[in-house]
């Protein structure tokens, strides 16, 4: 299939990847030129805006960081509705709020076109496996048609129902890594204040009913889980503002259904002292310094 990808970070650059073992033709754009390059390297096309590189193609993919970039890459002068054909779908994989989703596809459908949302869960190691989770929200003809290609960059693909369903499981499960990651961290920040070995108070957690995955596979505390980025100083995961942004679409999603998110607000406010104290960039789990200052987590 020919297929324009637009987004090539963290986790684009290693979908598309995938895309073009499993024998697709690629146009890829992203406005950083290192990024492009690498994957022209590997086989793909590069294009000179998104209108370019959707101008031919039978599927789009989009994989940016927040819905304003969304709205620019899909309605700029240069962007995807501006060149792709009648009856061509858009998927888009980022993370982003509902409301939008349901605007951008109204927007679509308006120029003939479809917009599904297919946000994914399981990181960079799974965009690099092609082992993600993709939760697509649209009619079940469309999740029908958009498939066969999700298959070839993850494992699990779920059709979560209606328009804009797949980004309000993405923002739930969230909610809930946000939440249980700084449990965790508080958790184990107070065990080894009074005491504990850390591997041996993360081993018991693991194997009792605090298990869970911020404490199984990324444990906040440095040594725990040599796989996790806590371990390698926190780069190279799921980047605090991601998750800050991410808290952001929870909450906002929650004033609109005039339905309470305790937990979600304060796991945000959180987040949110991490990025003000320039953590932003640092993985997620890294909120664990928050309840330690001896320097070294
Ligand atoms: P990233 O910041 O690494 O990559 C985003 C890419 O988009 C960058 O290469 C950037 O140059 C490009 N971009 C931004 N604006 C653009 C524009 N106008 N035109 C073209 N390219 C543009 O982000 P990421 O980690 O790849 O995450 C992408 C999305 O996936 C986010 O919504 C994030 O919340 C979500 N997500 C991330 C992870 C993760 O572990 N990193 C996991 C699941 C979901």
């Amino acid at each position: 299939m020919k297929i324009a990808f637009i987004g090539l970070g963290n986790m684009g650059a290693p979908m598309a990847l995938n895309l073009l073992k499993a024998g697709h033709a690629l146009n890829v754009f992203d406005l950083n030129a290192q990024a492009v390059q690498s994957l022209v390297a590997a086989g793909a096309s590069a294009a000179t805006s998104p209108k370019a590189a959707s101008t031919d193609a039978e599927l789009v993919i989009t994989m940016l960081p927040a819905a304003a970039h969304v709205k620019a890459v899909l309605t700029g002068e240069e962007g995807i509705l501006a060149g792709i054909a009648k009856n061509v779908t858009i998927v888009d994989s980022s993370t982003i709020d509902p409301a939008s989703v349901k605007a951008f596809a109204e927007l679509a459908n308006q120029n003939g076109n479809t917009f599904v949302d297919a946000p994914v869960s399981g990181g960079t190691g799974g965009a690099a496996a092609g082992t993600l989770t993709f939760m697509v929200g649209g009619s079940a003809q469309v999740y029908e048609q958009v498939k066969p290609v999700l298959t070839s960059m993850g494992k699990n693909i779920v059709h979560c129902g209606d328009t804009s369903t797949g980004q309000v499981a993405k923002i739930c499960n969230n909610l809930v890594l946000g939440i249980t990651m700084a449990g965790v961290s508080e958790a184990m920040a107070l065990g080894v204040a009074l005491g504990i070995d850390p591997k041996v108070l993360g081993g018991i957690i693991n194997t009792s009913t605090g298990r869970c995955w911020s404490s199984d596979t990324y444990n906040p505390f440095p040594g725990v889980i040599e796989t996790a980025p806590s371990t390698r100083g926190y780069t190279g995961g799921f980047g605090t503002d991601l998750m800050l942004k991410d808290l952001g679409l929870a909450t906002d999603a929650a004033k609109l259904a005039r339905q309470p998110v305790y937990l979600g607000a304060l796991a945000q406010q959180l987040y949110q002292t991490m990025s003000t104290k320039g953590a932003g960039k640092l993985d997620f789990s890294a909120v664990i310094k928050l309840y330690r200052n001896d320097g070294d987590a």
